[in-house]
């Protein structure tokens, strides 16, 4: 579903040059849930920002769903991104609309017509659980709702993908455990392939199938997780 090959990212700035991913290679399966463990720096953010091609590699290619994404731009990189949600630490929901709304949202970029629309918005509402608060304000929610409203706006125009960037290091660690519960259920209910970043081990025991581990922008480890966390 995901690979990436020989993929490396510098950053240029005023006081030299950073290579914050570092020769990459990397293949993601379909269906699995795959986490990036590192420390901060380690170079989780850029590689994760470069799968959704909010970032370029500087070398390397990052193909998603058959698509390889590294030098596509325009309306080629709108369509490809139709394949990729996203949700993030925090949140990042539009303050000034509801619940309903903010689901709504790419929906609306993409285009969809408004019976349809609602219709979808009902789905996805039911899909993570927010019942009741559909003209709710994001001010008005917990943390966990916030992220919930999150998952179902980046599932509304049905991904092949679900990036996780810290999505639940926000949250405490109940809300967290509920924030991947949902994630298992939709993963598993609808077969979607999701990656995140973290730098939670509990994160990664609780949910991932398999696992990277980041350092100094290269892959140290990678394996699956009873594997690469055995106990001695
Ligand atoms: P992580 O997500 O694991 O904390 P990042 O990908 O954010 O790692 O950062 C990796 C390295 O790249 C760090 O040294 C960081 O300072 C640097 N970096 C990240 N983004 C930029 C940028 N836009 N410009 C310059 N350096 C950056
Ligand atoms: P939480 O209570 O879960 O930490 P917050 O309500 O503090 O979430 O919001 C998370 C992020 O959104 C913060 O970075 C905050 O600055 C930003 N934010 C909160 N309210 C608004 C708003 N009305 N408009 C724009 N950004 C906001």
């Amino acid at each position: 579903m995901i690979t990436l090959e020989n993929v490396t990212k510098i950053y240029q700035s005023s006081n030299g040059s950073v290579t914050a991913v570092d020769d990459v290679s990397l293949h993601i399966k379909e269906g699995e849930i795959f986490g990036i463990i590192g420390y901060s720096g380690a170079g989780k953010s850029s590689l994760i920002r470069m799968l959704n091609g909010l970032e370029k590699p500087t070398k390397g290619n990052v193909i998603v769903a058959d698509r390889n994404i590294a030098n596509i731009k325009g309306k080629e990189l709108r369509e490809a991104r139709q394949e990729i949600g996203m949700i993030f630490q925090h949140f990042n929901l539009l303050w000034s609309r509801t619940v309903r709304e903010n689901i709504a949202f790419p929906l609306e970029i993409a285009g969809v017509p408004k019976e349809q629309r609602l219709k979808r918005v009902d789905e996805l509402i039911q899909l993570v659980g927010l019942q009741g608060r559909e003209n709710a304000y994001p001010s008005q929610l917990s943390g966990g709702q916030k992220q919930r409203v999150g998952i179902a706006r980046a599932l509304a125009n049905n991904p092949k993908v679900l990036l996780c960037d810290e999505a639940t290091s926000a949250l405490d660690p109940q809300t967290t455990d509920s924030i991947l519960d949902l994630l298992v259920d939709i993963n598993q209910r609808l077969r979607l392939t999701i990656v995140l970043i973290t730098h939670e081990m509990h994160v990664i025991r609780k949910i991932c199938d398999r696992v990277a581990v980041m350092e100094n922008g290269k892959i140290v480890e990678q394996g699956e997780v009873l594997q690469v966390f055995r106990q001695p």
